[in-house]
């Protein structure tokens, strides 16, 4: 069976590592998040992770070639599941090229790109009080998505942290990078006809259901 690929794209706070957790689950999709990746290498002291961390502090991205390192050993590995869910990745043009051809190469290609919207207006007070926690992952905001108890994972009875790059210089930053590097690969796509723009400024289980429905 060939494995289906979807990528979710939006600003940074848009709700992809959120929404990208529970799709995969539910539809049993190999989650395949850069973001995530970079920092377990990072948590790690990877080589990896200690170059990448330069870059991620400063909010701008990691260069491409270190990314498709990751991505491609994860495609490999996970060949002939389900479907593939990526998030984070492809953040630019480039990128996208460079997935294409990784794809290619696996007989693979791009189902569809569910592109999450929300304005920059909403961005600085997701960021500034989201927390994640190191084990699982699993993303919370302290008012919009809280912990049961505490400052603790639900599923991990863990500490949440709050991430390196959930300053305010760093978040301005990422931001004027999604413009700068990723709103052209969205407009590319748009163009192509093969994005489905979702509304991400309403419940996370309204999202999810609209995201459901189209893939
Ligand atoms: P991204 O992966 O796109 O950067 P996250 O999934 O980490 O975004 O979400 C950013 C922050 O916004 C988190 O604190 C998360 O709990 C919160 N969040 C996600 N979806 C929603 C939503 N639909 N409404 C309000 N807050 C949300
Ligand atoms: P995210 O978890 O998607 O918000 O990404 C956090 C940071 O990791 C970004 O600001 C980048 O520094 C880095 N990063 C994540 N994905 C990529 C990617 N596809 N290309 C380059 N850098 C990335």
């Amino acid at each position: 069976m060939k494995s289906r690929i979807f990528i979710l794209i939006g600003p940074p706070g848009a709700g992809k590592g959120t929404q990208a957790k529970n799709i995969a689950n539910l539809k049993d999709f190999v989650l395949i998040s850069t973001g995530d990746l970079l920092r377990e290498n990072v948590e790690k002291k990877t080589e990896l992770g200690i170059t990448a961390k330069s870059y991620m502090d400063k909010g701008e991205l990691v260069p491409t070639e270190l990314v498709a390192r990751m991505i491609k050993a994860n495609i490999k590995q996970n060949i002939g599941r389900n479907g593939f869910l990526f998030d984070g990745f492809p953040r630019d043009l480039a990128q996208n090229a460079l997935l294409s051809e990784m794809l290619k190469e696996f007989n693979l290609d791009v189902d569809k790109v569910i592109y999450i919207d929300v304005k920059d207006e909403a961005i600085h007070e997701r960021l500034t009080n989201r927390r994640i926690c190191p084990k699982c992952k699993k993303v919370y905001h302290m008012k919009y998505n809280p912990p049961k108890h505490g400052e603790l994972c639900d599923d991990c009875n863990v500490s949440l942290i709050i991430r390196d790059d959930d300053k305010i210089d760093v978040i301005k930053k990422r931001l004027e990078v999604y413009h700068k590097s990723t709103q052209p690969l969205v407009d590319y796509f748009e163009k192509s006809g093969r994005i489905t723009k979702i509304n991400g400024e309403r419940t996370p289980k309204e999202v999810e259901g609209e995201i459901i429905s189209n893939i």
